[in-house]
């Protein structure tokens, strides 16, 4: 064959630089592009020796990729089926260069919601010219009698195709990187793109240096490092039966090898109808925060890497896991609001999130010891869940757990059987008390079980959702914190006991309490207690205390409604105790503010709410009533 030059057929006069303008934030990608073409070709081959159209031994079939830093070249080499020059005429500049033109005709005219596509739209071949200001092939087809050809294009239409003395099978592509793109003649650079995009290929792939780059068939004897980038066989690519545990475990870390900790267990995924999914995913011990986690599933597409935003692919509360997801189905070449909308991505969210309660019911099922040992690290997790999707609301509602202070554990209709008889309020509905700070709220936890009943831990940051949610979901339960009120008042009984001050002693009293209390955040209201209750106790009456709570959250639009609410507790009294009776018989009115004063101090001391020099004035006067 002669040399011939042709030109490449396009209206836009040139492409190249259309195609590096609209690339820009991902230039990277061209080594991911050229890598995957180079490991297509060596499957092919691969697939053909095996139906015999091949013959003969393979050879070794190691892909290289390498950097030249003098003549600053990147080259990337196969030992794969190789083209002729027809099959470089057609696929390279006829098909290849199409992709690159639909891809420019597409999104010329888009502003970068660009950014977010761009790095998922397979231009192939062409993206080379991202970082190259030329390109060559040198390749010798598997085809028996075939002749090597060379192909060269300078970023622009016109290219040289001529003969060549490649004598060993395969592709091996040249860049010449551009001056604006040196950084990735930086080994460092091409190695790290390497781990990243390239770590589980299934061909094996080396990378190192390289002193020559003309050189097509001695790559082997002139790279000075060499170094096998990849692993072609990564777990999830594997069978299950031939995994153990401590498979899973190396694994992960494979895949986060700056996590120290063990994930807590593990869903082996393989789907094949009515889409393709392989994948493992791993529960990791969640913090109670939901901070941005910087270990997130990564995706495949056959091995190759495409992205750790999984974000609309798996539901949300689903991107807490870990592991990774294997699909040729998930269109990747399209933008992020298309993918949503997607059929495929929709099962594939579907099947993945059935995946996960299956798992989870499974180990609630067969070993619940184990399951609740591992439920508080699930927690926000499987609550998230419920909270965002209803199906997994539906499966979850058989393992999702409430724990007590106790450190017992209940699913929701177990719990509801063991407060039914002595938890109920006079509207019929069950009182779940609950507790979001054991130790603060100690003393209302304690008065709690002195009666006989339960109380939750409601610890977690969105436990207060979650309360909401559960209350909606079942009409006939309720949820107050346990200093939501007096224990008498939270779940009342019929017997009320008789008050030991009439309404007239109440009505003389209430001023004085309220002239020393800290003033507009206390409500003073009167209850017939026992006599061994406390004489005074601060309450944050639930419905208050959740409307503040979800204006800190900055939820539903409350902050402007309610501007800024203030606190507002109750102080109560309790007005068959016997310092109550006797601070209203006290005469001395010096003495009686005191006494007032001191007891109201202690309530607000329980409650974590003395502070400052209210609390200095108070140790003060204390160590003046012992002396006295
Ligand atoms: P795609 O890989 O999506 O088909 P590309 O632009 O990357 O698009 O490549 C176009 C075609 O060129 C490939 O389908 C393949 O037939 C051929 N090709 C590219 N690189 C190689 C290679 N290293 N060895 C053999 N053929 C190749």
């Amino acid at each position: 064959m002669s040399t011939q030059t042709g030109k490449i057929n396009v209206q836009t006069e040139n492409i190249f630089p259309i195609i590096k303008k609209f690339l820009y934030s991902d230039h990277e990608i061209f080594l991911r592009e050229l890598v995957s073409n180079a490991v297509d070709a060596t499957q092919k081959l691969k697939a053909l020796s095996a139906l015999g159209e091949v013959k003969g031994d393979l050879g070794d079939t190691t892909i290289e990729v390498a950097v030249n830093k003098e003549a600053k070249t990147i080259s990337i080499s196969d030992k794969g089926i190789g083209m002729t020059a027809d099959e470089i005429e057609k696929y390279i500049t006829q098909i290849a260069f199409s992709g690159a033109t639909e891809f420019i005709d597409k999104y010329k005219d888009k502003t970068p919601e660009a950014g977010a596509i761009i790095g998922h739209f397979g231009l192939g071949f062409y993206s080379a010219f991202m970082v190259a200001k030329k390109v060559e092939i040198f390749s010798l087809s598997h085809k028996e009698n075939s002749e090597a050809v060379h192909w060269s294009c300078e970023g622009n239409p016109d290219y040289v195709i001529e003969k060549h003395d490649k004598k060993e099978r395969g592709t091996h592509i040249v860049l010449h990187v551009a001056d604006d793109s040196e950084e990735f003649l930086e080994d460092a650079k091409i190695e790290g793109l390497l781990k990243k995009y390239c770590k589980f290929l299934p061909v094996a792939i080396k990378f190192g240096t390289r002193k020559e780059y003309n050189k097509v068939d001695e790559q082997d004897k002139e790279t000075e490092v060499d170094n096998i980038i990849n692993n072609t066989e990564p777990a999830w690519t594997k069978k299950p039966v031939d995994l153990k545990d401590e498979d899973y475990k190396a694994f992960y870390r494979e895949l986060y090898p700056f996590n120290f900790e063990d994930p807590l267990f593990h869903i082996h995924l393989n789907v094949d109808y009515p889409f393709n999914l392989t994948g493992i995913l791993y529960f990791p011990r969640l913090k109670r925060t939901l901070e941005v986690q910087k270990d997130k599933i990564q995706l495949y597409c056959n091995q190759v890497f495409v992205t750790d935003a999984v974000e609309n692919i798996v539901p949300d509360f689903l991107t807490l896991l870990r592991g990774v997801i294997d699909s040729p189905d998930i269109p990747l070449n399209v933008s992020r609001s298309y993918l949503q909308a997607d059929g495929n991505v929709k099962k594939i969210s579907g099947h993945i999130t059935k995946k996960v309660a299956d798992k989870l019911e499974e180990i609630f099922k067969n070993d619940r010891k184990d399951f609740e040992s591992k439920w508080d690290d699930l927690k926000v997790f499987v609550q998230y869940g419920m909270l965002s999707e209803d199906k997994f609301y539906e499966r979850a509602c058989k393992f999702n757990l409430l724990k007590d202070t106790k450190g017992n554990y209940y699913t929701f209709e177990e719990f509801t059987e063991k407060i039914k008889p002595n938890q109920t309020n006079k509207e019929n509905k069950q009182v779940f008390l609950y507790t979001n700070n054991a130790s603060e709220q100690h003393a209302f936890v304690e008065k709690a079980y002195e009666k006989g009943y339960e109380v939750l831990v409601m610890d977690s940051p969105i436990d207060a959702h979650f309360i909401d949610f559960l209350e909606r979901k079942h009409q006939d339960a309720t949820f107050v914190r346990v200093d939501a009120d007096t224990m008498e008042k939270l779940i009342s009984k019929e017997e009320s006991m008789p008050s030991k001050l009439s309404e007239t002693e109440q009505n003389a009293l209430k001023p004085l309490i309220e002239g020393v209390l800290p003033a507009n955040k206390f409500n003073v209201v009167f209850e017939s207690l026992s006599e061994t209750d406390q004489p005074m106790q601060i309450t944050n009456p639930e419905f208050m205390r959740r409307m503040k709570e979800m204006q800190a959250l900055g939820g539903g639009g409350m902050s402007g409604f309610y501007g800024n609410m203030p606190e507002m507790y109750n102080l109560v009294v309790n007005s068959n105790h016997p310092l109550i009776t006797k601070a209203v018989q006290e005469q001395d009115d010096t003495k009686k503010k005191e006494m007032l004063k001191q007891s109201s101090d202690l309530a607000l001391l329980s409650q974590n709410l003395l502070k400052g020099e209210d609390l200095t004035k108070f140790i003060k006067r204390s160590y003046e009533l012992i002396l006295s």
